[in-house]
């Protein structure tokens, strides 16, 4: 993701509906609830998605591939985060896919949605992206956190470690804090060039350092997680001469499993292999 066009993102949702506004961070609202989020942010969004039934898939695609995808699959929403991308963002990408399961999937029509930047020309991408900053950082939870554990300190004296508490508070990325203050109207946008500045100066994983805050925001976790049906897709589109030998491999890789040690019975042993590499796509073919 270029950050740039991240910021040019958000920074255009001032300019969504005021009513349509209001019903997102609405089902935001209701969405933090559902996953019992107390504190500022969420302990752990994955989890939580998770538990109010939602597939989540996360897996280290590259820094320069998908961002993440939501789609509804016999009945299942799946929501997919690309790991290799630092986790305050894999944060923001599954709130945002969250939001898209809420706002413009439903079984009867659009089915399947894929990111590979936010900053495409599309109204959806906007909403998805409010839902998220309303998600992460509901204004009455970023006011609350200014009030009590800023103490209300003057917004002139604010400077990066004050942004880096509050992403600790939020799992949020540093450009998202800032810009999510700034819309929010708490800085204006000469304090938000200031702090901007500050960030290209220090860099946000060493003021996370210099305040104890979670330095793993600003790294990559490479995570993997796939739900148990990934490998029925997989097995059976290898089955189907669908996918090669190399895709099937990769996805047993995360149970320490090889292709050989596979049950006779359920994989067709006599198929060919072949040398294709293996890709993400090749993985969830079928699940379109
Ligand atoms: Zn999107």
């Amino acid at each position: 993701m270029h950050i740039k066009n991240f910021i040019i993102a958000l920074g255009r949702l001032i300019w969504m509906n005021k009513s349509r506004q209001r019903a997102i961070e609405k089902i935001a609202l209701n969405m933090r609830d559902k996953c019992n989020v107390i504190s500022y942010g969420f302990q752990n969004i994955f989890e939580s998605a998770q538990k109010v039934g939602y597939r989540v898939i996360r897996y280290p695609v590259g820094k320069d591939s998908l961002l993440g995808f939501a789609m509804i699959k016999d009945g299942d929403r799946i929501i997919f985060s690309n790991s290799s991308l630092i986790l305050s963002r894999e944060i923001f990408t599954i709130a945002h896919e969250i939001g898209h399961q809420k706002l413009h999937l439903s079984e009867t029509d659009k089915i399947f949605i894929k990111d590979i930047d936010f900053d495409e020309k599309n109204e959806f991408e906007y909403e998805a992206n409010y839902f998220a900053s309303c998600l992460l950082m509901p204004e009455e939870k970023v006011r609350n956190f200014i009030k009590f554990e800023l103490n209300e300190k003057h917004r002139s004296l604010w400077n990066g470690f004050d942004i880096a508490r509050l992403q600790t508070a939020f799992s949020t990325s540093y450009e998202m804090t800032l810009i999510r203050l700034k819309v929010l109207e708490i800085i204006d946008g000469e304090l938000f060039d200031r702090l901007k500045m500050e960030k290209i100066e220090q860099s946000a994983s060493k003021l996370l350092h210099r305040i104890s805050g979670n330095v793993d925001l600003c790294k990559s976790s490479e995570f993997k997680s796939l739900p148990a049906e990934v490998f029925e897709w997989v097995i059976s589109n290898y089955n189907e001469r669908l996918i090669p030998v190399k895709s099937l491999q990769t996805a047993l890789n995360y149970v320490d499993l090889r292709v050989e040690e596979l049950d006779k019975a359920i994989i067709n042993v006599d198929q060919e292999k072949d040398d294709e590499s293996e890709s993400f796509d090749d993985l969830l073919r079928g699940m379109d």
